[in-house]
């Protein structure tokens, strides 16, 4: 549910993101006047034909994606920020000689295990040998269902951030319970194929048949890489093995549906529902026995890749997991192979052209696997209590923005208003930085060991998940980093995070005007808050449980505008054999104009009936959507374009801007004529709250 996937530092898989993200641009400097970047607009485009190319023509006719990006944005120039501050940090902590144990001592020894490449060099293949040894001795499919229930790990989020992949043959995500929103629960998940999403290995067309055959080869390569003979063989085997892999996967848009994922199942149910593979030696291997209730999100997938444990020959299982063990390793292993993944996924698959710079990518590492304790340190130094008391005035006035809004609505019963309201009441918002911490005391660090300090960092991680099922849940905590530039909705504990790292500018500028601010940093907040009452958020009440609170009547108007919502982007075509999905971006489409029309009422309302100023030619309310359309200022490669439409629930910046379509107060403060491409009637604006 946050702001923008791809953004995402910490909680994406790392060996995806250390290739794939999209810190570190050289985009066009960011203005350094306060309030709307009109140095980066287009006049010469009219705002009613596209108000994306008028409010950011000039930018992006002047901006460059560098060589190691996929794309460049708004956010990914404030990463770069923060991921400056990051990188000093982490030098300090190099510096400072801390005591064994401590966390600073632990940033310092981690960053330097990443940097020592001579190290990893000299270490070879040596620290998956033993990995490796044990497949190969795999006797049958019992054993080999321990051995994939080793795999198992907390990497997958369909909620919070949205996280559906897991290359591993399942992921779990512990949270709040769908019925007991009180304590710790575990939902599982699909997994097992190696690209991001089955489109990948199902959809038609020559653009993914070609990314289909350099997989293959790419397959075959790491093998090799390996050490393992006949690997072209071995690699055909398994790439057909994740086609039908794929083929049992449920798409993005039926794992967005919360009702459909609502199936809990006990450990004979799986015996039942699912036979094929051996559960009981699964969750053995998982740590996962004395656990004897699960939410499965995917039954159907859940049957189908079991199956294909029965039906595929041991041999073919056996090349797939010693496969998946060098490719998700492969980034802290030697540079031929590291190179060979980044050919991969962040050539082939995003058009990026090189690897970042090494040190860039052990800041991200440290970043994502000692994020708190980098974090604390960021937000002491870099986050004001006056900063923070301004950003909280903020969110109670778009918060009492929607209140009135639920107010207002006529179509809503007044039942189902109260506990919409109840939500806004209860709602836990948390500003900067979390006030409880992340404790890494389990975790080793050694700073030769770079392998080991990844593969301990993952299964600690699972670990710290796995204690606690079934204890108390902690709302309080948070889903994100301080230093990340982003925002999230946490709908299970009915909270919002806002990290310090979004809140300067050009999204928070407490030297900006208000129209300025509450366009850029208000619609953020207002697209979280709206989560609350999206097509998942609204599923939930005021206490995070799963519940109907809506009557049908609602619910039905609810469905009918939304449809015509999810109509609107599926008009939208990036490419022309590849058109938005309106369904699978429905959510976050819902969130985008629910926010801006908030957003735009705390603003009105902040202004308490004095009339807000014109700056450079552009009246308060112009201001205020400019500064909306050039929150979504995005250069991305065609490649990382394609990827975002087929795997990601944001639509393309673009879309996003041009929602401003279905608000009435945009086409007064731009009037849009008739003949006008983003001009619609009326009738067909969409209003949902
Ligand atoms: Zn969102």
């Amino acid at each position: 549910m946050k702001l923008k996937t791809t953004f995402g530092l910490a909680l994406v898989p790392i060996f995806v993101f250390l290739i794939a993200l999209t810190a570190w641009g050289q985009a066009a400097p960011l203005p350094v006047a306060h309030g709307i970047a009109v140095g980066n607009m287009d006049r010469a485009v009219k705002p009613g034909d596209d108000f994306y190319r008028f409010s950011n023509g000039n930018w992006l006719m002047r901006t460059e994606i560098p060589p190691d990006r996929s794309s460049v944005n708004v956010f990914t120039v404030l990463a770069d920020e923060a991921d400056k501050r990051t990188a000093s940090l982490i030098e300090e902590a190099a510096k400072a000689k801390a005591p064994a144990g401590s966390d600073v001592r632990k940033i310092a020894d981690l960053y330097q295990s990443y940097m020592d490449e001579g190290a990893i060099e000299r270490k070879g293949l040596e620290p998956l040998r033993a990995k490796l040894q044990a497949i190969r001795v795999l006797r049958n499919k019992r054993e080999l269902a321990h051995a994939l229930g080793e795999t198992l790990r907390a990497d997958v989020d369909p909620l919070n951030n949205t996280n559906f992949h897991t290359p591993n043959l399942f992921g779990i995500w512990v949270a709040p319970g769908f019925a007991d929103p009180q304590h710790y629960h575990a939902y599982l998940l699909q997994g097992g194929l190696t690209m991001p999403d089955r489109e990948y290995y199902l959809a038609d067309g020559e653009h993914m048949g070609a990314i289909r055959a350099e997989f293959q080869a790419h397959v075959a390569r790491m093998l090799e890489l390996a050490g393992f003979d006949d690997s072209r063989a071995r690699a055909a085997r398994i790439v057909t093995l994740e086609h039908a892999i794929a083929e049992k996967h449920v798409s993005l848009a039926d794992n967005e549906d919360i009702h459909k994922a609502n199936n809990t199942w006990t450990s004979a149910d799986f015996r039942a529902k699912a036979p094929g593979l051996d559960w009981a030696e699964y969750f053995k291997a998982a740590g996962l026995s004395k656990s004897t209730k699960f939410t499965v999100w995917q039954p159907s997938a859940f049957a189908g890749e079991s199956a294909l444990i029965a039906s595929v020959p041991l041999e073919t299982w056996k090349d797939w997991l010693a496969y998946h063990y060098v490719e998700q390793y492969a980034s802290v292993l030697p540079n031929s192979l590291a190179q060979e993944r980044f050919a991969f996924f962040g050539k082939t698959l995003t058009g990026t052209l090189q690897q970042r710079p090494r040190w860039q990518r052990g800041t991200l590492l440290v970043n994502v696997i000692l994020g708190d304790a980098v974090g604390q340190i960021y937000a002491k130094r870099y986050f004001s209590p006056q900063a923070k008391a301004e950003a909280q005035a903020m969110v109670s006035n778009i918060i009492d923005a929607f209140r009135k809004r639920i107010d207002a609505l006529t179509w809503m019963a007044p039942t189902t208003k109260k506990e919409a309201k109840a939500k806004l009441d209860t709602l836990y918002v948390g500003i900067g930085y979390p006030e409880i911490w992340e404790d890494y005391s389990g975790y080793e660090v050694r700073s030769d060991d770079l392998f080991g300090n990844v593969w301990r960092a993952r299964q600690f991680e699972y670990d710290r998940n796995r204690n606690r099922l079934g204890k108390a849940v902690e709302r309080r905590e948070w889903s994100m980093t301080p230093q990340t530039v982003n925002a999230v909705n946490l709908p299970l504990q009915n909270a919002l995070n806002f990290p310090a790292a979004i809140l300067q500018p050009p999204f928070f500028d407490p030297q900006a005007p208000a129209a300025a601010n509450y366009g850029a940093i208000g619609t953020v907040i207002g697209h979280e808050i709206s989560h609350t009452f999206d097509t998942e958020g609204s599923t939930f009440d005021s206490t995070g449980r799963l519940r109907d609170w809506w009557t049908p009547a609602d619910l039905a108007h609810f469905e009918e505008v939304t449809t015509k919502l999810a109509k609107q982007y599926d008009a939208y075509k990036p490419f022309p054999d590849l058109s938005v999905n309106g369904r699978q971006t429905l959510a976050e489409n819902i969130a985008d104009l629910a926010g801006l029309s908030a957003a735009y009422d705390g603003f009105r309302s902040s202004l308490s009936g004095k009339p807000a100023p014109a700056a450079e030619g552009f009246s308060a309310d112009q201001q205020f959507f400019l500064a909306y359309g050039q929150n979504w200022a995005t250069k991305e490669r065609p490649a990382a374009l394609r990827q975002q439409v087929t795997t990601d629930p944001h639509a393309p910046a673009e879309y996003r801007a041009d929602t401003v379509r279905n608000v009435d107060a945009w086409y007064s403060a731009f009037p849009a004529q008739p003949m006008e491409k983003l001009y619609l009637p009326p009738v067909e604006r969409v209003q949902i709250w």
